[in-house]
């Protein structure tokens, strides 16, 4: 057998590729190639070295070129990228793909680690002076006047700049530079002294540096969480090593990025999926490099390398944007993890409202908990009431007491915040003659009204279709809209105060980058606001004159039949609450309900979320439930509903026959149709991850091969967060 490559390419089969090495060059483990691959060319990562083929020779294709002299994944990446795929019953090649920015995946040679820039060249100064140019050339020659600008920052002041350049630099008068590393800023104020809890957090980080230990930091919302991270990056910097800082979301970021700037008086890196992908690349080589040694990042930064490792830091923990939800479904806290392990070092887990699988883990002893239970500069947890809605007379969905307090706090010159986890105008249009409703033909699910859009649009597919005039079915005028999105509370409220200025945050008033914080940055510390919002106001961004929190329409929570909707129940509230009396004003929060006796809430609101926590533990573990069970999640769909029961069948009877696997289904999913495409679902469960594993890796790989797979799309998802 010849000797051969075993190289990971970028697609969705469970399988790695043999090549024979190449003509010249040699190609190390860790090392981009590009290969052919059916008719046309890839690039792929190497994963093994010298090993013996599984094929003739005759069938082997070989490498086409080495990409990189040296490994651009080392050792620990490729180590754990290997488990990762393993354990996530991934397909490799899709593993290694989302551990490399975009631009990395092309046969292109690497960027430079600086966004190179075009400088003036004394004899370009002079140029200049004597206005020797004219056109293109001297516009360029002026813009660089005002100082050095890099690619990005030309292309986006002077498109045709770069026939220009080449002129210029041909005649000596500019020249390329690399922008200087020390970064721009002065170190702001210094630190504040570190209350007790805090101190005893940070010590016992630092007591791990060197060696693996999860932590979960469990403080309740503005208990100085932040000020834990940033004491233990100054430590990791002490000691000339890396941190890692994963956030749920880029919302968080821009705050979080300039807090630690100041603080650490070096450069920080930022990685997500809103960046330039050229900024993305740059960003990875400089902490491979070990140019930057703090990188703040959401779920994919979890990937960076991290060759001076000293400490991984995973913020607000139990947030589902964790976990990825397509192609390879890994989740960022557990493969943060996997990374501490690997690298050694401390992993701090952070949250005001920990997962039930941190939770459970810092019970059992695997996990060493830290609590910060008071809030530090005199602020006050807030009081929480609820407000009964049953045979209330509600404003668009609003109860009187609501609107009672929310008037008082303006009056005072204060700043509300009023919560409702759906955006729209309404999330039904039915009508009032005959009972139609407006429905996705694609999804069976209702379409939501947006009002100023004149729209109806499905949430679940984005199918959009003008809103008709009158009934479709009956031809009658009467059609209503049902139940409340904030585009609706936003009218509503502004109706009732027409001098206080209503912000709307959701996804819509949002979609531009930076939107988010231009849209909270116009808001004035010192004058009355009422805010209306999703989720997304729910962490991020000190409002220090917010002093009311008002949360409409939680119930569909409690009436969810996901097992995990009490959960994210309990945490949506806490730490939208936390949002209230952050600053040296007291803090309130309000929480209607058709359902004021449900035990949650009255668990939640009368004890707290530790408490809420256990009870839901409890029952997972009466249920056999995560974290107390383990779950794989066979997803299928098709165009037929036939090929998607003839491929989960076919399944089902391909699962070993054992009694530590308890299968539930084939069944329809819980959206059976969605965007046209019939849905069902194989639920495998084990209270030992290990037999779960050991079954389902090997029927993995044969499905595969299921002829009646062909026919369907299909994907396997270990520990979903949603069923
Ligand atoms: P969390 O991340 O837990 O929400 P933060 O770290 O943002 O909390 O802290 C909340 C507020 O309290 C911030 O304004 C922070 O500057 C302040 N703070 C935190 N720790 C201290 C401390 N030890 N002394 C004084 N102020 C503090
Ligand atoms: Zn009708
Ligand atoms: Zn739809």
């Amino acid at each position: 057998m010849p000797s051969v490559l075993r190289i990971a390419l970028p697609v969705p089969l469970p399988t790695l590729f043999d090549y024979l090495p190449p003509a010249t060059g040699a190609a190390a483990v860790g090392s981009r190639v590009l290969v052919p691959f059916g008719r046309s060319k890839a690039v792929g990562v190497v994963v093994q070295a010298d090993v013996p083929a599984h094929v003739g020779s005759a069938k082997l294709k070989r490498v086409l070129r080495v990409l990189d002299d040296a490994p651009l994944l080392d050792a620990e990446l490729m180590q754990t990228l290997a488990w990762a795929a393993d354990y996530w019953l991934g397909a490799p090649g899709e593993a290694y793909a989302n551990a490399l920015p975009l631009l990395l995946r092309e046969d292109k040679a690497l960027p430079e680690t600086q966004e190179p820039i075009w400088q003036l060249t004394i004899a370009g100064l002079s140029a200049l002076d004597a206005g020797s140019r004219r056109g293109g050339s001297r516009a360029l020659l002026q813009a660089l006047h005002g100082g050095p600008m890099s690619v990005m920052e030309l292309d986006a002041a002077l498109p045709d700049w770069r026939a220009a350049a080449r002129r210029l630099a041909d005649a000596g008068l500019i020249e390329r530079g690399m922008p200087s590393l020390t970064p721009d800023f002065t170190p702001s104020a210094p630190p504040p002294a570190l209350h007790p809890e805090q101190a005893a957090a940070v010590s016992a980080v630092a007591d791990a540096f060197g060696r693996f230990q999860p932590f979960l930091l469990d403080g309740i919302t503005g208990s100085g969480k932040t000020e834990v991270y940033l004491a233990l990056i100054e430590r990791t910097l002490a000691q000339g090593r890396q941190a890692l800082l994963l956030v749920p979301e880029i919302g968080l970021a821009p705050q979080t990025v300039r807090r630690l700037r100041e603080r650490l008086g070096v450069p920080v890196d930022v990685l997500h999926s809103n960046l330039a992908e050229g900024e993305r690349a740059r960003a990875w080589l400089r902490m491979r490099s070990g140019e930057t040694k703090v990188v703040l990042g959401t779920r994919s930064a979890v990937f960076t390398p991290l060759p001076q490792a000293g400490l991984i830091i995973v913020d607000e923990e139990h947030d589902g944007a964790y976990k990825q939800q397509e192609g390879f479904r890994y989740h960022a806290r557990d493969l943060a993890l996997l990374r501490g392990r690997a690298l050694q070092v401390p992993v701090l887990l952070g949250s005001a409202t920990p997962s039930l699988e941190s939770l459970a883990n810092a019970e059992a002893g695997r996990y060493h908990a830290l609590h910060l239970r008071s809030r530090p500069a005199a602020t006050h947890a807030p009081q929480v009431q609820i407000i009964d809605m049953r045979a209330q007379r509600l404003d668009h969905g609003l109860s009187p007491a609501l609107l009672h307090a929310v008037g008082d706090a303006v009056a005072r010159g204060e700043q509300v915040l009023v919560f409702r986890n759906r955006r729209g105008y309404a999330p039904v249009l039915l009508c009032h003659s005959c009972g139609w409703h407006a429905e996705c033909p694609r999804c069976e699910h209702p379409l939501t009204l947006h009002a100023a859009w004149r729209k109806l649009v499905c949430h679940h597919c984005d199918m959009q279709t003008a809103v008709p005039s009158t009934c479709p079915a009956c031809g009658s005028q009467e059609l209503k809209a049902q139940g409340q999105g904030t585009e609706r509370l936003e009218e509503a409220l502004t109706t009732h105060f027409p001098q206080i200025p209503v912000l709307r945050i959701d996804r819509e008033t949002t979609r531009r980058r930076d939107a988010f914080e231009q849209l909270l940055g116009h808001l004035s510390t010192d004058a009355p606001a009422i805010l209306v919002g999703t989720q997304m106001l729910a962490k991020g961004h000190d409002l220090p004159n917010l002093t009311l929190v008002a949360i409409v329409g939680v119930d569909e929570g409690l009436l969810s039949v996901d097992f995990r909707a009490g959960e994210r129940l309990a945490q949506l509230v806490v730490q939208v609450a936390g949002r209230a009396g952050r600053a040296r004003k007291p803090g309130r929060v309000l929480l209607q309900t058709h359902h004021p006796d449900h035990p949650l809430l009255h668990t939640l609101l009368a004890q707290g979320y530790a408490a809420a926590a256990q009870a839901l533990l409890a029952e997972r573990r009466q249920t056999g439930l995560p974290p107390h069970g383990h779950q794989v999640l066979l997803r299928c769909e098709a165009h037929q509903r036939a090929a998607v029961d003839a491929f989960l069948s076919d399944a089902c009877a391909a699962l070993p026959v054992t009694d530590t696997l308890q299968i539930a289904g084939p069944m329809p999913a819980p959206m059976p149709l969605r965007a046209g495409r019939q849905r069902g679902q194989l639920l495998i469960e084990s209270t030992s991850r290990r037999d779960l594993h050991a079954a389902v890796r090997p029927w993995s790989m044969h499905l595969a091969q299921l002829p009646s797979a062909r026919k369907v799309r299909w994907s396997l998802d270990v520990d979903p967060i949603d069923l």
